[in-house]
């Protein structure tokens, strides 16, 4: 019998943490952390904490549907059979691909991956895993023989020296900081952030490295020589368990003179280089963990690779708290890589070696398994836009938004012959461009396993039934496959059969070849797959397996590790037009491109606008105000911005969140923006730098539009629409003359006898202030200004929960002022506990003068801690203003 509660897996980032959900409850109801789960212990973060928010039905995709109708699922199954068999059979099986994504469960891709490389017979599945860590999957396997991660999350708990690279980890991975944080205190351990912004991450740093943006090669190498001239390695392990030592060395020693040169190369402190060799050089105990900061560059792989370089000349890898460790962005990156979901793999960690091609064919029973890898993601889409692919089939991303390039990318699509999608979402930007959308089951109505960061994995389980026509991925994917003709190899009746499979194929022929193994697994019972507990790979009868390597062999022919030489690239001049450098990334309380962190209320208050970030210097050499709008050119595309100036953000670069697309803003998203450069060996885009200069925008006008209805993209230069709760606010800015100022009747109609007005309009200053009142309440309202400032967005958005407008809020509607006492709370700083900035504000103004005594007063910063950096950022600016 099944339980009330279903115990599943966060669908977010790549930390994995347990999270328990009611079963049959209705959508909305609150979702919260998994005490058993060994990862988070019941603590979630803010994006984990309101799931519930976000598992309601607007938005979503519920029928299969052809050119913007509605069909059958026969019809569109039928007709995407019969356009991919025509094509390959035409063209040959290059002429189709798959696009996939690290949010698709293992069974679901596995069944993708086997269709497309086993059966259709093309290496083209590639994923959006490519961009965030397949440069890390490169360097493993060139380090390891193997795509694996050595340790795990207890290492970070057990090391005396923790050093983050390119990762604001506070952030993006919250659940995984706060156990390091602790046992940090606990420890008296040390933490050094090698970062070129100073994220919340460096606050609780013993010493931020702020890089210079793509010298992360130079620092390791100068790191790696330095250890060897100093005499910190381990000769034993270095002489019975490694090769290439020689090579590497002389190749890092080419580029590295001394630690005052190598500082210099790197922007940095030459003496906190040298206190960063030294802590390093001192500390038996070391993680050394990294993200996208280093595997999105055009030197990523080498990058990752000198890491690791540091620790096998220590011999600080596969014991307790020590070793490298990538740490993934997405919720089942890990588990696309088991079933070889990028292009370049086979799936169970086989090779495009004849042996592994050999291997998979006899196991999967077929003659017609690729041969040599597919295209890697920005080549696809190029591929696309030259029609050597002719059919695509995207899966659970949106390449429009997130991929380099992205007007491009939207181009190549619109040209295509043939583009499928299957999503949970029905209005995105990638769903404009399919000639087929197939609705797919969201998290939550699907099962299957996920693997995460530290190789675990979990299980997500279904605990509410697919709406509408959903239907999950796997089923969706083993139609096509059967309708193809190839129904006796995919005969799957659910995830269970599909991971039983996955698990026979990970230990067919293996003989220890492959450290990915979990066939002890492949018996299981539909029960036990049912209850399958959280489980690190390789598995054996025995049970699951923390760490790697501790035995000193590894899974290449020599059975030893291999050093990787590399030198660091000359560093490219400045472009004249182009002089700084965009950078982009990942804002605290959302996921993605806001496809469901969008839909919760409580997420989108933080960062209610895309906000670039510039340095004070940068910004008044280009004229550039904070608090206003600016425009970021590159040689690719431009955005617009709200512009923060901060001194977070070091000269000569630009930060800009990634999570804005043409359904959320006019012209914010970041991908229109990134050059398409990867990686030589991984294909990873470079999204850290793109040559980018950056100008003012002077608004003729801005407005915002507060309403209970939702409206089609608004017609002017700057749009950016949030989710409140009961309505949508509208951020707009007329950016030229042919901008006209909107009424609010041309932004939504409503009856005449329906409402009644209240409007304020002074011409000559250029201010409009309109509201209608239904029912006594507020529909909506429209406040624009040319010149001025514009009133209180938190006191109208708290008016909308009013059930009756009384006069003295109508008569300040028109003065713009609220009423006193009702100004409103200001915005979320602590998503999590629900904590206002006005809430906070109050503390600080009685008497609280630390975090920890503020969380104690009003709860804000006590879950997840990822909002502290903001809590202290408040009470310095409160100290500032009271000294000024
Ligand atoms: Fe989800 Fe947050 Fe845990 Fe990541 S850290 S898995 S987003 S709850």
């Amino acid at each position: 019998m099944k339980q009330p509660f279903a115990k599943t897996t966060c669908p977010y980032c790549g930390v994995g943490c347990g999270v328990v959900a009611p079963r049959g409850a209705a959508r909305g109801a609150r979702i919260s952390g998994d005490i058993s789960h060994p990862v988070n212990a019941g603590r979630l973060c803010s994006k984990g904490s309101l799931l519930g928010e976000t598992t309601g039905l607007e938005g979503r995709l519920l029928h299969p549907m052809k050119k913007g109708a509605r069909v059958g699922w026969d019809e569109a199954l039928d007709e995407i059979a019969a356009k991919f068999t025509d094509i390959v059979d035409a063209h040959g099986p290059d002429a189709v691909a798959f696009y996939v994504s690290g949010q698709l469960l293992t069974e679901d891709y596995y069944v993708a991956n086997k269709l497309m490389k086993g059966f259709i017979g093309s290496g083209n599945i590639d994923t959006n895993s490519r961009l965030c860590m397949s440069s890390a999957v490169a360097a493993h396997k060139r380090a390891f023989g193997e795509d694996v991660v050595p340790g795990c999350y207890e290492d970070f708990e057990e090391a005396d020296l923790i050093v983050l690279v390119g990762s604001n980890t506070a952030w993006c991975h919250p659940i995984l900081y706060q156990r390091l944080l602790a046992a940090k205190t606990k420890r008296n351990a040390r933490l050094v952030v090698i970062d070129p912004r100073r994220t919340a991450t460096c606050d609780d740093a013993d010493l931020h490295l702020p890089i210079a943006p793509g010298t992360d090669l130079a620092l390791f190498n100068a790191l790696f020589c330095e250890l060897a001239a100093r005499g910190v390695t381990d000769p034993d392990y270095v002489a019975n368990h490694t090769e290439g030592l020689d090579e590497a060395l002389s190749a890092a020693r080419e580029g590295h003179g001394s630690i005052s040169a190598a500082a210099e190369a790197c922007g940095l402190d030459a003496r906190d280089m040298e206190t960063f060799i030294r802590w390093f050089a001192e500390t038996e105990r070391t993680v050394t963990a990294f993200s996208q900061g280093v595997n999105q560059s055009k030197t990523g792989v080498d990058q990752v690779n000198a890491i690791v370089n540091c620790h096998l000349l220590t011999g600080r890898i596969g014991r307790p708290g020590m070793g490298p460790f990538s740490i993934t962005g997405q919720p089942n990156a890990m588990g696309g890589r088991e079933v070889g979901g990028l292009a370049n793999q086979l799936a169970a960690h086989l090779d495009f070696s004849e042996e592994g091609c050999a291997t998979l064919s006899r196991f999967w029973q077929t003659d017609r398994v690729a041969t040599s890898p597919g295209l890697k993601a920005v080549d696809l889409f190029d591929a696309v836009a030259t029609g050597r692919v002719k059919a695509l089939w995207i899966m659970a991303t949106n390449p429009v938004v997130s991929l380099p390039n992205a007007e491009f990318v939207r181009r190549a699509l619109r040209t295509c012959d043939f583009v499928v999608l299957s999503d949970c979402i029905a209005n995105t930007d990638t769903a404009a461009c399919a000639d087929i959308l197939l609705p797919a089951a969201a998290w939550g109505e699907k099962d299957g396993t996920v693997t995460n960061s530290e190789r675990r994995i979990s299980r997500q389980r279904a605990f509410m039934a697919p709406p509408g026509e959903a239907k999950p991925d796997w089923w969706i994917v083993g139609e096509v496959a059967r309708r193809m003709g190839f129904a006796d190899t995919f005969p799957y009746r659910g995830p269970a059969d599909i991971f039983r499979e996955h698990a026979r194929l990970s230990g067919f022929e293996n003989d220890g070849a492959r450290c990915f193994d979990i066939s002890a697994l492949a018996h299981l019972s539909d029960a036990e797959y049912e209850a399958l507990a959280p489980v690190q790979w390789p598995v054996d009868t025995r049970g699951g397996t923390s760490r790697l390597f501790g035995n000193g062999l590894f899974p290449t022919p020599s059975g030893r590790a291999r050093f990787v030489a590399s030198v660091p690239p000359v560093p490219a001049k400045r472009h004249g037009a182009f002089p700084l450098v965009l950078n982009s990334g990942r804002l605290r309380d959302q996921w993605h491109t806001m496809a469901r962190t969008g839909l919760s209320p409580t997420l989108a208050s933080n960062a209610p606008e895309p906000a670039a970030e510039i340095h004070e210097a940068d910004a008044r050499a280009a004229g550039i105000e904070d608090g206003g709008f600016m425009r970021i050119v590159t040689a690719y595309g431009s955005g617009i911005f709200r512009t923060s100036v901060t001194a977070a953000q070091q000269r000569g670069s630009l930060f800009v969140p990634i999570h804005w697309s043409s359904a959320t803003s006019a012209m914010s998203g970041a991908g229109r923006m990134v050059h398409p450069e990867t990686d030589p060996v991984s294909g990873q885009p470079a999204f850290k730098h793109t040559p980018a200069r950056a100008e003012p925008v002077m608004p003729h006008w801005r407005a915002f539009f507060l309403s209970r209805h939702e409206i089609t993209s608004p017609s002017c230069g700057y749009w950016v629409v949030r989710r409140l709760e009961g309505g949508w606010l509208y951020e707009l800015a007329g950016l030229t003359t042919a901008d006209a100022p909107p009424d609010i009747d041309t932004l939504v109609q409503l009856p005449d006898a329906e409402v009644e007005r209240v409007e304020m309009r002074d011409t000559a200053r250029g201010v409009l202030r309109q509201a209608r009142v239904r029912d006594g309440c507020l529909a909506d309202c429209l406040m624009l200004t040319r010149t001025g400032e514009l009133p209180s967005r938190d006191w109208l958005v708290g008016l909308l929960a009013l059930e009756a407008l009384d006069e003295n809020v109508r008569g300040a509607l028109l003065t713009g002022h609220p009423v006193e006492g009702e100004g409103g709370e200001g915005r979320i700083v602590c998503a999590c506990m629900g904590i206002r900035s006005g809430a906070i504000l109050a503390a600080i103004a009685d008497g609280e003068c630390d975090v920890a005594s503020i969380g104690a007063c009003t709860g804000a910063g006590t879950n997840c801690g990822s909002c502290r950096s903001e809590i202290r950022g408040l009470i310095e600016r409160t100290r500032t203003e009271e000294a000024a």
